[in-house]
């Protein structure tokens, strides 16, 4: 029997009626297929224990990702019970009884490693392997977590490993749409779109996939499909380029308001300043995403700005202000008001004029550009945070990506 892993999140097992609705789910497939389910905690409930974490400010550590992980738990202890009441043998796993092995950083942890033997065994006695997303363990014995949204990479990891003939990622919408549908309301869902588009897309902050369950299914050539748990539609699904027909110019547009701008005033205009300041903020594993540089007033010193995740701001700027002497810098700013505007698309490898046109929607908008980023297929700008609405809106309509207009 070929083996289909099924991932559910927060939405999908909110309350106990949402678990029954799983479970139905599972009812209709599980004499079909040898299924693994993945789960998320119920929603809103990580957000919780993040909350009770902030307030006792406690960096990332064994114990952060002890509290973050317990959501999982109940979930999966839920739908397992539910699942058995319906005469369907269900076997609730957590991460660590796989094992799922990753590796020690706290709260942003890389699977290294799953048993997938442990889990086929199952199949023997039971029916379906319910497993709880989003937790491993580390080479110490310590629970880890892998990230927020981090499910859906668990899920894809499961099926890359036990060689899955799909991945199905239930979720509150009906797939991926041309933008974020809760904020653009004639977005368009698209039947299919490539790995790379798709990687660009969820890394540039559109949440419906974690970024790395992207990267791993590209990887391993998995097809993975988005669909919504509360409707019967098929979803979308992310495929290999070499299977779509049609290249579109700009496929989507995502932003992020994860991200927080740091500039560095006044240090020396010459060559190893930049190294020294990233090298200081790579070894505490700090990633810079959009960097600008230019020369101060002055002429003779420059001004570095910066982008991290707004998670990673404070700690940045305390390793700055620890190395001031060694950078010889006047002053450091930071401002998490910002927001990170992307358009996406294969087929701008090809075509000029995409990146006037978007700066031209938000100069008409009036929207100062901060900073911009590009690759072969995305173009970042990044922006006021409270522009976003409005930025991210514009520039769908003025790539025609809505659902009443007709695409170029
Ligand atoms: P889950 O709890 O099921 O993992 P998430 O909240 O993580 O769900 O992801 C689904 C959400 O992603 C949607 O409700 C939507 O608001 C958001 N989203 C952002 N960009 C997109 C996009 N391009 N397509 C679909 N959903 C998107
Ligand atoms: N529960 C975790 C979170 O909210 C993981 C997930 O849902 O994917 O981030
Ligand atoms: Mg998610």
């Amino acid at each position: 029997m070929k083996i289909v892993v099924m991932k559910f999140g927060g939405t999908s097992v909110a309350d106990i009626s949402r678990i029954k609705n799983v479970a139905s789910i599972i009812n209709n497939n599980y004499k079909k297929y040898k299924l693994v389910i993945v789960l998320s905690a119920m929603a809103g409930v990580t957000n919780n224990l993040q909350k009770l974490i902030d307030q006792v400010d406690h960096p990332p550590s064994k114990e952060n990702d002890l509290v973050l992980t317990s959501g999982e738990q109940v979930s999966v202890g839920l739908l397992s019970m539910m699942l058995n009441k319906m005469k369907i043998k269900s076997m609730p796993l957590l991460g660590w009884q796989v094992p799922i092995i990753t590796d020690s950083s706290y709260e942003k942890a890389k699977i290294l490693n799953i048993n997938k033997d442990n889990i086929l065994k199952y199949f023997i006695a039971y029916d379906v392997v319910v497993l709880a997303g989003f937790q491993g363990i580390n080479t110490e014995g310590k629970i880890t977590s892998i990230g927020r949204g981090g499910s859906d990479t668990t899920a894809v990891a499961i099926a890359s490993s036990l060689k899955a003939e799909r991945c199905d990622i239930f979720t509150d919408v009906e797939g991926v749409y041309s933008s974020d549908p809760n904020i653009v309301k004639n977005a368009k869902k698209i039947d299919k779109i490539s790995y790379e588009e798709m990687l660009e897309m969820s890394s540039m902050g559109a949440k419906v996939l974690h970024p790395r369950s992207v990267e791993l299914a590209m990887k391993n050539n998995l097809t993975l499909q988005v669909l919504s748990s509360l409707t019967n539609h098929e979803g979308t699904f992310i495929v290999n380029e070499k299977k779509l027909i049609e290249k579109e110019v700009v496929s989507g547009v995502s932003y992020s308001k994860n991200e927080s701008k740091i500039t560095i005033s006044g240090i020396p205009d010459k060559p190893g300043i930049a190294a020294k300041i990233f090298r200081i903020l790579s070894k505490s594993s700090i990633n810079i995403d959009m960097i600008v540089q230019n020369i101060s007033q002055d002429g003779i010193t420059a001004n570095l700005t910066f982008t991290v995740q707004t998670r990673d701001m404070s700690i940045s700027k305390k390793l700055l202000e620890k190395n001031r002497e060694k950078i010889h810098y006047k002053q450091i700013s930071t401002d998490s008001e910002v927001a990170k505007i992307s358009i996406i698309g294969v087929g701008m490898m090809s075509q000029s004029g995409v990146a006037e046109k978007m700066f031209q929607t938000l100069a008409d908008q009036k929207i100062n550009i901060l900073a911009i980023s590009t690759s072969e297929i995305k173009i970042s700008v990044l922006i006021e945070e409270k522009y976003t609405n409005n930025a991210v809106k514009s520039l769908h309509s003025a790539y025609r990506l809505g659902t009443n207009s007709i695409n170029k």
